[in-house]
Order: C-alpha cells, then sequence, then structure tokens
C-alpha cells in the first residue's frame, strides 16, 4: 500500500495526495503520495508559525534541548531505516543515505547543546551609572527552502539552529525528495514541539515557495538551491526588508600538482567528482592538473572509474547510485554534448546504463584537454561529470583555479607545505581542503561560500547563530 504523507500546519496534518515520488533506481517503484499545498495552505503556515513565536521564543533553554535531543536520539537510533529511505528517494548510496542520517542526528545534538551555552554581554557605559547589555533574540517567523541534493541534512542543518535559537518555522522542502522531510518533521513533532512552531507545506516552488517569498509576515528566509531561486529569494526578501541566507552552485577546482601522492590525489578526485552521483554543490569538477602528474593522473583515474560500481541505490554493493530524475539527466547528458562540441575529449564514460530496473543511470563522464573557457568548466552540471584542465605550474593552477563565478570550495593534492600554505591563503573559496575532497565537511564548523555560490552569514556550528538571531542592546539606568 503506497503512503500518504500530509502537511503539517499548526499542529494537525492536512491536505489529500497531490504528488507522487519516484524511486530513481526503479522508476515502477513508488515511494510515497504527498500533499501538495497551496498559497492558502501556505498562509495558514505562516500565521501559525507567527502566533506561535511569542510563546516559543520565550521558552527557555530547557524546552528546546529536550525537542532537539530527543530527535536526534531519534534519528539515530533510526538510521538505517531513515537513511534506506533516503537513498530510495533521492539515489544516493545507502552508505551515503545513512551517512547522511547519522550527520542529521549529529545537527540535532549540536544544537540542542547550544541552546544550553546561549549568552551574552554586559558592558559598562560611557555615561556613569549605565549598564549596557547585549543580547539575542530570536528573528521570528523563518522560511525554510531546501534543495533535493541532501534530503535530511540541510534541513536539519536549518531547522536546528532556527528552533535552538527561538524562531518558529515554515518549512518548504524541495519536490522530489518529501519523505524525508515528513521524516524529520514526523519527529519533531512528535518530540513536543508546540503547535505552530514547525510548519511542514511540501508542494511546488513556484506556488508555494513564492507564497513565502511574497509573505509580509515572513522575517528571514534560509535558501538552499540553484542561483536563479537564489536570485528570486533575494529580490523578494530585500522587497519585504526581511533577512536572508542563500547557498547556491558551485564549480569548485580541485588542484593537482605534480607533488602530490598520486593515491591521494586520484582518491580525492573520485569521491569529490563523482560520489553521490556528482550532486553535490561541493563537487569538483574541475580538476586542474600540472603537466608532469597530468598523463600518469589520467590513466589512474580511467582505471579506478573503470572499477567503480554503478546500479540500485539500494544495493549495498553499488558505489554510484542513478541520476536523481529525466530532467537532472537530460541535463547531465546535454552538458556532456556541449563538452565535445566545445572540443574537449571525452577521455571516459557518460554514456546511459541499463541495469535490472528502470531508472536514471549514467557512467561517470571524465573529460580531458577541457579548457576553464569551455562552458563544461564554467557552469554548474550537477552531475557524474568532471574536466580535465591541464596547467603548467602552480601559479597557473591557482589563476584557473579562481578564475569562476563561484567560490564554495577548493582543494589541492600537494605533499609542499609551500604551496599548500599559499593555496589556504589565497583561495577564493569558503572552504579549502589540502589533501581531501572538495566534499564532505564536519557538521560543527561553518559551511559557506564566496561570489555567486552563497550570500550572507554562513551556516553551521556556532556561527549559524548570525543568521537565527538579531542582536538587542539595551541600556539600564539604576539611579
Ligand atoms: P532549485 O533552486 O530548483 O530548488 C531549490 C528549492 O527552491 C526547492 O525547494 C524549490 O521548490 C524551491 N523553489 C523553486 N522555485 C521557487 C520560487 N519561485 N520561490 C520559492 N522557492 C522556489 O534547486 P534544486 O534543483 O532543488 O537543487 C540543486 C541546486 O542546489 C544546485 O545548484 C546546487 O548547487 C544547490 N545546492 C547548494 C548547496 C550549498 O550549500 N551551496 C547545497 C546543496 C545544493
Amino acid at each position: 500500500m503506497t503512503v500518504l504523507r500530509k502537511n503539517l500546519i499548526d499542529g494537525e496534518w492536512l491536505g489529500e495526495a497531490g504528488s507522487r515520488n519516484i524511486n530513481p533506481s526503479n522508476t515502477n517503484d513508488v515511494v510515497g503520495e504527498y500533499a501538495s499545498a497551496g498559497p492558502e495552505e501556505a498562509k495558514q503556515a505562516i500565521a501559525a508559525a507567527k502566533a506561535a513565536f511569542p510563546g516559543w521564543s520565550r521558552s527557555g533553554p530547557l524546552a528546546r534541548h529536550a525537542v532537539l535531543k530527543k530527535t536526534s536520539d531519534e534519528i539515530m537510533a533510526r538510521k538505517d531505516e531513515i537513511g534506506r529511505s533516503l537513498a530510495r528517494e533521492e539515489g544516493k548510496t545507502l552508505a551515503e543515505g545513512v551517512g547522511e542520517t547519522i550527520r542529521a542526528a549529529q545537527i540535532f545534538d549540536f544544537f540542542a547543546g547550544e541552546t544550553l551555552r546561549l549568552s551574552g554581554e554586559m558592558v559598562p557605559s560611557v555615561r556613569p551609572g549605565v549598564g549596557v547589555e547585549m543580547t539575542r533574540e530570536g528573528v521570528g517567523v523563518v522560511g525554510i527552502i531546501t534543495p533535493w541534493n541532501f534530503p535530511i541534512a540541510i534541513p536539519a542543518w536549518k531547522i536546528a539552529p532556527a528552533l535552538a535559537y527561538g524562531n518558529t518555522i515554515v518549512f518548504k522542502p524541495a519536490e522530489l525528495v518529501p519523505e524525508s522531510a515528513w521524516t524529520i518533521v514526523d519527529i519533531l513533532h512528535r518530540a513536543g514541539l508546540p503547535k505552530g512552531v514547525l510548519n511542514l507545506v511540501m508542494g511546488k516552488g513556484s506556488v508555494v515557495g513564492q507564497a513565502m517569498l511574497d509573505s509580509p509576515d515572513v522575517n528571514a528566509i534560509s535558501f538552499t538551491g540553484s542561483v536563479g531561486t537564489g536570485k528570486r529569494v533575494a529580490a523578494a526578501s530585500v522587497e519585504h526588508m526581511r533577512k536572508f541566507q542563500l547557498e547556491m552552485g558551485g564549480k569548485n577546482p580541485l588542484v593537482v600538482l605534480d607533488d602530490a601522492d598520486l593515491a591521494v590525489a586520484v582518491d580525492c578526485a573520485v569521491n569529490g567528482a563523482y560520489f553521490s552521483t556528482g550532486q553535490r554543490c561541493t563537487a569538483s569538477s574541475r580538476l586542474i592538473v600540472t603537466e608532469g602528474i597530468h598523463d600518469r593522473f589520467i590513466d589512474a583515474m580511467k582505471e579506478r572509474l573503470d572499477k567503480l560500481v554503478i546500479g540500485d541505490a539500494l544495493d549495498a554493493k553499488t558505489q554510484i547510485g542513478p541520476v536523481v530524475d529525466q530532467t537532472q539527466l537530460k541535463q547531465d547528458e546535454d552538458y556532456i554534448a556541449i563538452g565535445r562540441q566545445e572540443g574537449a575529449e571525452l577521455a571516459f564514460g557518460g554514456e546511459r546504463l541499463e541495469r535490472e530496473t528502470p531508472g536514471f543511470y549514467l557512467r561517470p563522464a571524465l573529460f580531458t584537454g577541457a579548457t576553464n573557457a569551455m562552458r563544461i568548466s564554467r557552469e554548474e552540471i550537477f552531475g557524474p561529470v568532471a574536466n580535465v584542465i591541464r596547467v603548467k605550474d602552480y601559479d597557473e593552477a591557482l589563476t584557473v583555479a579562481n578564475d569562476t563565478p563561484f567560490g564554495l570550495t577548493s582543494g589541492i593534492c600537494t605533499t609542499s607545505l609551500k604551496h599548500a600554505t599559499h593555496f589556504k591563503r589565497n583561495s577564493e573559496a569558503g572552504m579549502v581542503m589540502v589533501n581531501l575532497p572538495t566534499a564532505g565537511v564536519d557538521f560543527h564548523v561553518p559551511f559557506g561560500g564566496r561570489k555567486g555560490s552563497s550570500y550572507g552569514p554562513r551556516e553551521q556550528g556556532r556561527y549559524a547563530m548570525e543568521f537565527y538571531t538579531t542582536v538587542k542592546t539595551a541600556y539600564t539606568f539604576a539611579g
């Protein structure tokens, strides 16, 4: 029997079946049916969140700690089941699905702890006898809009700090992954959140997302997704003078220098470019390789790529799952055609694969002979496609790495302390990795980028407080 998941508005599960969720590893498999909210439901959810804000923002650390800790514990206890369900609806492998679920549990645990560590500052005023207090307060109703590629981790890293700092929430997940979103909301709801504090409105971005952007009662929006939608969020937020935070695309470079450990470099490149089917904003889609190691690197990459197991996400042996859906698959194939037309050589993969079940399987593609001016080097493809750009030396590698409209992550593989240090200092990215894949970050430290990749304060770790709180400065003259 197909499950029917409803929206959560003001503490009630509401709505009729409006959309179906299909398993990208097997398009005959329907994961579930989901309510699809319209503008009216979005308005109700925003009104409920607004009404719940005074109570939740004054609830105190213990009430918030209890909900977040309980949520973390349940997610961790159910990690295999939730991770499997995530892999089923999104197409990432079981290991990746369970790993992401564990990460969500860790994030809730981290912010449960943060509720007990809230502090302010007190300083003497320049006027004798007057005291000045600086405290942080919740912002109000926070709209949370998320993409499909991290169906549980991204909602977790927005919802957990929003709740920890006393905000109420209207959460709109991506249409392709409603099951993970519903699961996390269900757990939080049962963990004891008062009604209206967290509202779930599944539905179309152009309808329910847009209704959130257009509402004067949404005080802040945290968005992760494409650059195009991010710009709409920004424009609408300026119109309403609300706080907003954007995490968007990437075209992340991984530099491989002549002195790199070849095995480390290949591990970093294969993981960074192709794991999660390349559908990560932190994916290393530009492999910038110096002349002395170039040919050996390409031979080793082809050898490794040839051994990768591509198949059903739910098969434990699978290392690369399917592409998320038909639209994304077409985009990947279009870019592979564009790369060839531009004169890059398709050195490996790029073809559709048949498996036992009908799904969106694509062999990871590696281009060589690419230049940094080609569209495949400038535009985010968001699939298992990477290009090798050959460069003379470290200086040219750094110039090429920074020559991009994006700036989320970057990486370098080298055994030179001098080059590693110089790269960390001069890379124009928000996150820099040395001898590590560009994707894969810790949950307790800031996450975010520069240039076209991000806008606004960092997410995650203690830095999340910057977005989810507003500072109050209070003066007291006690007589
Ligand atoms: P998307 O922009 O299509 O959708 C993101 C969300 O915005 C979805 O929930 C969608 O329904 C909603 N939306 C769409 N139109 C809207 C509108 N008019 N008003 C309000 N909301 C609207 O992105 P996607 O395809 O789901 O995700 C892929 C993108 O996300 C890639 O570009 C990727 O790089 C980016 N991403 C970035 C990060 C990061 O942290 N920088 C992390 C993950 C993904």
